[in-house]
């Protein structure tokens, strides 16, 4: 972002909040050179982050792949397809209240397997034996026929 009272290119950003319901990120920002500062809006698609994936690369966020994700954890599950919308818009908006230009694919794991806890038992501990790749399976497949058999 450069400065534009002086074109500097580099600003250094001092506050960021969510307005608009989430949709939009209003940042103080402050140039570094002249000291000036000034505010910038900024919408959902532009300051959703990239997702550093385990191998280091950068990858562009993916609405797809992670709806996918959840979708599959909920499969013939009691989960209405609402409340899969509604669990993707707010991890979003928490990846995008966080102000960060990347974030650690890790970080998006731990969003979801803490909107599957709220969304569903059997969804969230399907989803965290996968994404979180536990040595020990059976002690996951044991949880999952437990909290089965409770129905
Ligand atoms: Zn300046």
């Amino acid at each position: 972002m450069h400065c534009p009272f002086c074109s500097f290119q580099d600003t250094k950003v001092i506050d960021s909040r969510l307005v608009t319901e989430g949709g939009q990120v209003r940042r103080r920002r402050e140039c570094i050179e002249c000291g000036e500062r000034f505010t910038t809006f900024e919408t959902a698609e532009l300051v959703m982050p990239k997702v550093i994936k385990g191998d280091g690369s950068r990858q562009p966020f993916d609405d797809a792949k992670l709806k996918a994700g959840i979708l599959r954890a909920v499969e013939k599950r009691p989960v209405s397809v609402e409340a899969v919308e509604e669990s993707i818009i707010g991890i979003q908006s928490r990846l995008r209240g966080m102000g960060e230009r990347e974030v650690n694919a890790a970080k998006i794991g731990d969003l979801v397997m803490e909107a599957l806890r709220k969304l569903d038992q059997v969804a969230f501990v399907r989803f965290a034996s996968v994404y979180r790749r536990f040595k020990d399976v059976s002690e996951f497949r044991d949880e999952i026929e437990r909290l089965e058999s409770k129905e």
